[in-house]
């Protein structure tokens, strides 16, 4: 069983960014330039946000943080946003959901600028996905499709499993896997809520790709020996024995899981790591106009 390391993998891709970064400043170019936008002060947003911070400053970019207060209308975002699609020094635009129940989602997703788009969430992003064109691919995903790469996993005439139809991991992360071409000519099953017989599935599946946010809901009578287990999921969960009084886990059992594996991530240190550096490769296409 070999462990997929997000967070060597994603260490190495940070430093190529850096390279990237360092040669456009030599060559008199403008330093990439990220902008996130959070509405409110939950908690979780705050800790992802300050995730992304931190990384863009690992690899030389620059970022900003716009903050609208919780109560505000949908027009005050709104207008936030044109702001920054209007802001020349600034590449790449990201508004941290979830969002108060009084702004909509979609309103908000399709005013950012495509060109801008670095998480891969507006419609003309996702449709170019769907059909093969260039453009910006969510995050999570992505990050998954490096991961793979990386470890020169094989994915053509596999069965890939994939247990949730979120439009940001198990729909694009659906598209990938199917499309021609490596990573990818997979034979794709996408599972949900009302899918039927989930364990048969399961099992069948030479590549598991777990986006459910269950904890541990995978065991080991789900997974067939010898096959690549991916786990998206997050979920606090109390613990004692951790100073912060909780600990993460997984969409998966990892203890039980792991051993009938061939490649299994972490969690942490699997997924989350390359979703961070995912949104950081984004944003340097969007710097160097390598999209749009
Ligand atoms: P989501 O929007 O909540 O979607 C969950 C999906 O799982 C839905 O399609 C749902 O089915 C399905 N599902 C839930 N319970 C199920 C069950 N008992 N049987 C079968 N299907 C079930 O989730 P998401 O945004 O994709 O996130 C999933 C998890 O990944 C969360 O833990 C999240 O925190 C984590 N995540 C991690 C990263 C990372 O960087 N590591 C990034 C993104 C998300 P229905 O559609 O039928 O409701």
């Amino acid at each position: 069983m070999i462990i997929l390391d997000g967070k060597k993998i994603s260490s190495q891709i940070k430093e190529e960014i850096y390279s990237s970064v360092e040669k456009i400043k030599i060559s008199g170019g403008k330093q990439p330039h990220l902008a996130a936008v959070i509405v409110g002060s939950d908690g979780a947003s705050e800790t992802y946000v300050a995730h992304k911070v931190k990384a863009c400053e690992q690899v030389g970019f620059k970022s900003t943080v716009v903050r609208v207060n919780e109560n505000a209308d949908q027009k005050v975002l709104l207008e936030k946003i044109d702001e920054i699609n209007d802001n020349n020094d600034i590449d790449g635009l990201i508004v941290q959901l979830p969002l108060p129940g009084h702004i909509s989602e979609d309103t908000v997703i399709e005013r950012i600028k495509v060109e801008k788009d670095v998480d891969g969430f507006h419609p003309i992003n996702v449709g170019r996905l769907l059909i093969g064109q260039p453009g910006y691919v969510s995050a999570t995903p992505y990050g998954i499709i490096e991961l793979i790469k990386h470890y020169e996993i094989e994915t053509s005439g596999k069965h890939c499993v994939i247990l949730g139809r979120s439009n940001i991991v198990g729909k694009p992360m659906a598209v990938l896997m199917s499309r021609k071409g490596y990573p990818g000519d997979s034979t794709v099953t996408l599972c949900h809520s009302r899918t039927k017989n989930l364990e048969d599935w399961c099992r069948q599946a030479d590549i598991l790709i777990v986006a459910m946010g269950k904890a541990e809901f995978v065991t080991a009578g789900m997974v067939k020996e010898g096959a690549v287990v991916i786990d998206v999921g997050i979920t606090r969960a109390p613990s004692e024995k951790t100073r912060s009084g909780w600990k993460l886990l997984g969409d998966v059992k990892y203890d039980e899981v792991a051993p009938k594996t061939s490649y299994i991530t972490p969690v942490p240190g699997g997924v989350g790591p390359m979703t961070i550096v995912s949104l950081l490769n984004n944003t340097l296409k969007a710097a160097k106009k390598e999209i749009y």
